[in-house]
């Protein structure tokens, strides 16, 4: 049975056309899926007789929401979604001034191992979908019936480690006769899958590019960070450096800032001086607390000190919002929660 969602346009033309069918059955075929129809029957302006072609051959993948968490300090909206194979993932839904926009999953769980994460911590169970990517975002926006406007690839998993999926999902959501949602409101967070930017870069697309950096040196992200092992941070900044240059995007860095780990005066200077040739804009997190971990976050005080100490060395940073404290928005958590995810040792080691 083929994966209608997954198809990008194209390949939905293409598919339509070897069923002897004309082209034209694409875009409202393409339509209807991204609407967030769950049947073939809804798709009202397809004749009988190849609604039911479709069904003998094609299926229309469509998760049910699970549970969803609204939240009552800024009206933050988790979803926890049940995809069809039994397992969940989580996306969120946050209200900025400029519209709507959703943190998407690429995969469930994640094999990075990153010490500070939730999402890491049962492993990786599977990647998800060029179609289960989008229906994150046609799903939510259909029970909100509001249109998202902004993307960010910054949910569950490692998108740079679903490579594949991930860019047609990309090329999937862009499209005119779906959600068209342009690249330029799009963000792809990575830990540093180095030769996977190279990979991005070269697809040309003015999508945002943020690194989870969270280390100014070698030392203290080779502990944070396993990822950093395989691709230290100079060949990191290499790669996004090639990003920059190819894209001619600008490049932002999220940097959690952890009591006593990297949240030094001196791990400031660092990190101003590694990021400011880039340009790039960081972005600081006050560490969310993960139950499993003993990763704490410093005071108001201590995370301005740093700030300000960033600023002061020339760099361009800001201390991140938190938006949905009282629903645990940040990813990984209410998976875990719900499905009772426990501890196991995750590698990145192929
Ligand atoms: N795998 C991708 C995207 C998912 S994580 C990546 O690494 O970028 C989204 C962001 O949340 C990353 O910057 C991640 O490092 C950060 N993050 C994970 N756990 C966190 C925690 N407990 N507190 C603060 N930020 C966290």
């Amino acid at each position: 049975m083929t994966d209608l969602k997954s198809l990008e346009f194209k390949e939905l033309e293409q598919y339509l056309s070897d069923m002897g069918e004309k082209k034209f059955r694409a875009a409202q075929i393409f339509k209807w899926l991204h609407m967030g129809v769950r049947s073939f029957d809804e798709m009202t302006d397809i004749s009988k007789e190849l609604r039911s072609k479709l069904g003998e051959r094609a299926y229309i993948s469509a998760p049910d929401i699970e549970k969803k968490l609204v939240s009552e300090i800024d009206g933050t909206v988790k979803y926890l979604f049940r995809m069809a194979d039994g397992n969940c993932i989580e996306s969120v839904v946050m209200r900025y001034h400029h519209g709507l926009t959703i943190c998407i999953s690429s995969q469930v769980g994640c094999r990075m191992g990153c010490g500070f994460c939730a999402s890491t911590i049962g492993g990786l169970y599977r990647s998800l979908t060029a179609g289960e990517i989008a229906d994150q975002v046609i799903f939510a926006q259909k029970d909100m019936s509001e249109r998202i406007s902004n993307i960010v690839l910054m949910g569950i998993g490692e998108p740079l480690d679903n490579y594949d999926n991930v860019l047609k999902f990309l090329h999937i959501i862009n499209n005119e006769n779906g959600k068209n949602i342009g690249y330029r409101h799009i963000t792809l967070s990575t830990c540093g899958i180095v030769p996977n930017i190279y990979r991005l870069a070269d697809e040309c697309l003015p999508i945002t590019l943020t690194i989870s950096l969270h280390a100014p040196n070698d030392g203290i992200r080779n502990r944070l960070m396993p990822i950093n092992r395989k691709y230290p941070i100079a060949e990191l900044m290499e790669a996004c450096r090639y990003y920059t240059d190819k894209t001619g995007r600008r490049l932002s860095v999220e940097y959690s800032l952890i009591k006593g780990e990297n949240d030094s005066l001196k791990n400031a200077d660092e990190l101003a001086a590694l990021v400011k040739p880039l340009g790039a804009h960081i972005n600081l997190i006050p560490v969310n607390k993960v139950e499993e971990r003993e990763y704490r976050k410093g005071s108001k005080a201590e995370i301005n000190a740093f700030c300000q100490r960033l600023i002061s060395r020339g760099a361009n940073a800001t201390i991140r919002r938190e938006l949905g404290a009282d629903i645990s928005a940040s990813c990984g958590q209410l998976r875990k929660k719900t499905e009772n995810i426990t501890e196991r040792s995750a590698f990145i080691e192929d």
